[in-house]
């Protein structure tokens, strides 16, 4: 079953994979309880979390849940250590890292039963942040490298212009059906073309 707690105020986009395994893909801030409240009174059993970057808006709700953690080989220390690539002094005062953060790699295949997700690195936002491909469904949980209509800063520690016109040529070129992006509405795969700051981006290359 796929479940989406949609983002409130600065807090991401929450997904959850319920399957023979179930993932929760980021968690919001550590005042999240909305994502807290939808997986008691869901009933859900979360297996393991992964975050699609070290930002602490995606991943300061980690604290709910006493899972492993899963993160893109780039950032994964960064949550594991607390350090300034979290940005969690803008959303807290005290953050010490998580324990149990484990790296993933470029198209790394997590296996859950009904759904497998593909590791799909996109650097730019943070040097560490990945989209997952959802390979059935063809969905595609973005992180904060796109959004509906926009794409995400690159000036925050480890972002990089160049690296994300990257990532985005890379996006372009996965049929995705539908993006689920960090924050914000989903919308389909194939407006990832139409998205005008993608296009202006890629176009200054041309
Ligand atoms: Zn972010």
């Amino acid at each position: 079953m796929f479940h989406y707690i949609e983002s409130n105020g600065v807090d991401s986009n929450c997904y959850i994979l319920e399957s023979d395994l179930t993932a929760l893909i980021d968690t919001g801030t550590h005042k999240n309880f909305r994502l807290y409240d939808y997986v008691d009174e869901n009933d859900i059993q979360v297996d393991f979390i992964i975050n699609t970057h070290c930002h602490y808006d995606h991943i300061g709700g980690n604290k709910f849940f006493e899972v492993p953690i899963y993160a893109h080989e780039n950032d994964y220390l960064d949550i594991q250590n607390a350090t300034e690539k979290t940005f969690y002094w803008g959303f807290a005062h005290n953050f010490n890292g998580y324990k149990n953060v484990n790296p993933l790699k470029e198209d790394e295949i997590i296996d859950l039963g009904e759904y497998i997700l593909k590791v799909i690195h996109t650097p730019g936002h943070t040097s560490g942040s990945m989209c997952l491909l959802e390979e059935s469904k063809k969905y595609l949980f973005s992180g904060d490298t796109v959004f509906k209509g926009s794409v995400g800063r690159y000036d925050l520690p480890s972002g990089k212009l160049d690296e994300l016109k990257e990532s985005l040529k890379k996006l372009c070129n996965i049929k995705a059906k539908e993006v689920f992006p960090g924050h914000g509405e989903s919308f389909p795969g194939k407006d990832l073309l139409f998205n005008k700051y993608m296009v202006t981006l890629m176009e200054e290359d041309i």
